[in-house]
């Protein structure tokens, strides 16, 4: 689904391959320039992307019309897809992350590697789709903030990679209990 819009954003813009950042500085062009905790392959990276595309399909917003889809993989390899799903109380709806959390984490997973999350208004994705601050405080819970990577992609082609702990910097989590 490649965009075509030259749609203004903060967020950097990339071509092809993996970059990864750390406190706001990229510091590799690919992950294989990285420590094994950091890398993920670019294959991977669109594996997941492609996923969380394809769950844009199941998204339930009858009321705002904003579709996103996410695609969560565990450290064993297995994938788990995610849409947002709205009530018409609007409270309970859940996030596409978290519902991809929680189908993952209800079927015994507790190890997670990364994390693909893509969205846009009527399912057509314009631009990157960052995770609310829920969803960010729910990866805390599972993942470690330094080698889960959150990736946020405007197609399979283009995308950013970002560790949790850029997201969620000074986070609290279970071992602050
Ligand atoms: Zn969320």
């Amino acid at each position: 689904m490649e965009n075509k819009d030259t749609h203004e954003t903060k967020l950097p813009v990339r071509s092809t391959g993996t970059s990864i950042t750390k406190n706001g500085t990229q510091v590799a062009k690919t992950t294989t320039e990285l420590p094994d905790k950091f890398r993920i392959s670019d294959i991977k990276c669109r594996e997941l992307i492609a996923k969380a595309t394809e769950m844009l399909n199941f998204s339930y917003t009858p009321y705002s019309h904003f579709k996103v889809g996410a695609a969560l993989l565990t450290k064993g390899g297995k994938i788990y897809g995610g849409c947002n799903i709205e009530n018409a109380a609007y409270g309970p709806t859940n996030c596409a992350e978290r519902t991809a959390f929680f189908k993952a984490v209800s079927e015994g997973e507790l190890e997670f590697a990364a994390i693909a999350i893509v969205g846009g208004a009527n399912g057509k994705i314009r631009d990157f789709c960052p995770p609310c601050g829920v969803c960010r405080q729910v990866m805390r819970e599972f993942c470690d903030p330094e080698s889960f990577y959150v990736i946020l992609a405007r197609s399979e082609a283009d995308y950013w990679v970002y560790t949790l702990e850029e997201l969620l910097p000074m986070s609290f989590g279970p071992e602050n209990l």
